[in-house]
Parts: C-alpha cells; structure tokens; sequence
C-alpha cells in the first residue's frame, strides 16, 4: 500500500513514517514543508529506504498537493501537517488558520477529486485519516468523565479552535461528498525527537543543561500522556482497519499533574545524569514557576474504550516506562539536541527528493 503522510518531518509524523517503513511493507510518500517544527534528521533511519519519499511540499499550495497526487497515486492519506503548539497560537493565530484549516481543505479538495477518478476497487481502499487532538473538546473538571468520540467540541485556544474546525470540514467531506475519511482525537504526545517547546522535552534538555525548567501557573494541570510510538502503531491501525465515517479517541490512559511530570523527570535524571557542577544540588531546584499561559486548558482525559474494543489497540508503554526510554532517548542523542538549538537543522531544509 502506497501511504500519503502529511507533516511527515514532525514529532509524530516522523515516528509513523518510520513505524511504517520498518514494520510493514507499505510505502510512505512524506509530504511535509518543513516548518521550524520539520526536521529531516528525525528521518535519519529509514531516510535512503527506497520505501519512502521526501517531496517539500505546503499543504496550502493546492497546485503542488494536485500534482503530488497525480506523481505518486498514494492508496491512503494520513493527515498529520499542522502548526501545534498552543502558545504560538495565541501570538500568531493566523499561520494556524493558514495550515490548520485552508491546508485542510486543500488536501480535502485534491483528495476529493483524486478519489472520484478512482477505479471501484480503490475506492474502497481508500481514506482520508485526520489526525486530531482531545484538546477539540476543551478542557474537564476534576470529576467529569474522559472524554468520549460523543463528547461536544468546545475548544479553548486558536490551536484547538482551528483542529475543531478541521476536524468539521473532513466530516462534512465525508457526509456530503461521502469521501471515505476516519478522524483520530489524540491526547498528549511525549518521545523522541520531540521540539523541545513541549513540556517534556524542554524539562529534560533544561535540566541536563543546568537551566530553569519553567512550570506554566500552579502546575496543576492535568494531561493523559501517549508515547508517540504507541500512537503511530494506533493510528496505522485505524488506516488499515477501520470503515470509513469511523472516529476514535487515543490515549494513553496515564493522567498526571504537569508538576508531578517535571518532578518524575528530574528524580529519574538524579539516577541516570547525576549532577556534577555546584550551582544547584537536585533538578527539582531547577523548576521555576511562570505565569499561566492564557485560556489554560485544566484538565484533560481521554476514554479509549471504543478503539481497544473494536481495533484491539492498546498503549504498551505506561507513563513510567516511556517517560524512562524518553529521557535515555535525549541523553543518548544531544547532537540531535544541539543541531535543534542551534537551528543547524534547518541547513537541511533541501535534502528533500523534490
Ligand atoms: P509537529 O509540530 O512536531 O509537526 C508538524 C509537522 O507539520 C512539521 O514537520 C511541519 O514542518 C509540518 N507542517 C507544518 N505546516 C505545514 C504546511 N503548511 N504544509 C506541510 N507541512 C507542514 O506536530 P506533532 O506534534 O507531530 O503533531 C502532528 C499532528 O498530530 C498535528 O496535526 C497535531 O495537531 C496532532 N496531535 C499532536 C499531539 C501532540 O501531543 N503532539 C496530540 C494530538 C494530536
């Protein structure tokens, strides 16, 4: 099967693509612009792999996205190119309606018309999987029930407002047009070769330098951790398994306070990056509270009853076991760290294929 990846360079795009190159046979035709959020290093291990693809390419320019579709014939689309972090959101809302919402519907459209000329039998096959955040349906109480694929969307930042939107016009596509789309609803994300402007990973690289480790507000916020390879195993399950029309909620069933993961992060380093320099005696002297990020999202929680039900998918790694091979992951893999920080990875913004 030929597979489409949209944001294939990113966090979680990078880890699909590669879990689809070295699990199955499939080919990959990645797709992504390399934004500050792409990084072709994340694509090191299966980069030269004949299986796979690099076009740069912007979801936005609907001409270059037809003739990716008309080179490449791909069986299935995974739609995972977005802008993400929600504090960019608030100070540059309109990049995230740019990519979130107009790429979104480009893709929509050059899918639309991509499915129709398809012989009965592609069609079948085909899908267009969206890949989409817990955070469209705002945020919980301490005693409210997990989110479900029923739950009302209720967004609260220009990030979750703009995957809200995008997660309406790929239903719309599907009911009016009946192009055969499945849309996945993820919670937090945390792994290798994530940017370090997410909680975890600017925990840990803020640590092993000695710097503060900024905590937004109380650090009472709540949030359902997935390890990203859990979440690309799920989310190639659905494009290969699912009917289409279907929704599915992923998570990783580990709800954890945002202080007790940075405090978790910093005991776990004590043990495997003792400090040596004099200028703070444990990591948890490190954390520096802040203040809260406008809008802040409480509490959030995923219920994946229907997914392990009905695709039999469960997370392997807990939050303990993950959050372990993540921190060995970046002590192991500071030049991928440093190349970031510098921003000497953006040097390789044309080693793409197109
Ligand atoms: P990321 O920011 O790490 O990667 C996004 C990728 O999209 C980058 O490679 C970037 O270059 C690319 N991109 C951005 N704009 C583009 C454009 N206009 N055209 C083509 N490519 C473009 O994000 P991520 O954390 O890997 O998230 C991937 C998807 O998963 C997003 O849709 C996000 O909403 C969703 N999601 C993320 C999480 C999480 O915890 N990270 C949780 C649930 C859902």
């Amino acid at each position: 099967m030929k597979i489409l990846i949209t944001g294939g360079a990113g966090f979680i795009g990078s880890a699909v693509a590669r879990f689809i190159i070295q699990n199955t046979s499939d080919e990959v035709i990645n797709v992504d612009k390399l934004t500050y959020a792409g990084n072709l290093d994340n694509l090191d291990d299966i980069f030269s792999s004949d299986r796979h693809i690099f076009e740069q390419v912007d979801i936005c320019d609907i001409d270059k996205i037809t003739q990716i579709f008309v080179r490449h014939q791909p069986d299935v689309v995974m739609h995972l190119a977005a802008e993400s972090h929600v504090d960019r959101s608030i100070d540059n809302p309109m990049q995230f309606i740019q990519t979130n919402f107009v790429g979104t519907y480009n893709l929509l459209e050059v899918s639309y018309s991509y499915w129709c000329q398809l012989s009965d039998s592609k069609k079948k096959i085909f899908r267009f999987h969206h890949i989409s955040t817990d955070e469209v349906f705002g945020d919980l109480d301490q005693n409210e029930q997990p989110f479900t694929e029923r739950s009302p969307y209720k967004p609260s930042s220009p990030y979750s407002a703009t995957k809200a939107g995008s997660d309406h016009l790929v239903r719309a596509w599907g009911r009016t047009y009946e192009l055969p789309v499945v849309i996945t609803n993820c919670s937090n994300n945390y792994g290798p070769y994530q940017f370090p402007e997410k909680l975890i990973p600017l925990t840990v690289i803020n640590a092993l330098s000695g710097k503060n480790i900024p905590v937004y507000g109380d650090g009472l916020q709540i949030r359902d951790w997935l390890y990203v390879e859990d979440h690309a195993e799920a989310l190639h399950n659905v494009i290969t398994h699912s009917d289409q029309g279907q929704t599915y909620n992923i998570g990783g069933n580990d709800e954890i306070k945002n202080i007790d993961v940075v405090h978790r992060i910093c005991d776990i380093l004590e043990k495997l990056h003792p400090i040596t320099n004099g200028t703070f005696s444990t990591y948890r002297d490190l954390v520096t509270f802040v203040d809260d990020r406008p809008g802040h999202d409480k509490r959030y929680a995923i219920d994946s009853t229907k997914i392990s039900s009905e695709l039999d998918w469960r997370p392997k790694e807990t939050f303990d076991t993950g959050i372990l091979k993540t921190i060995k992951w970046f002590i192991d893999n500071k030049n991928w760290t440093d190349r970031v920080l510098s921003g000497a990875y953006l040097d390789n913004q044309n080693k793409g294929n197109s």
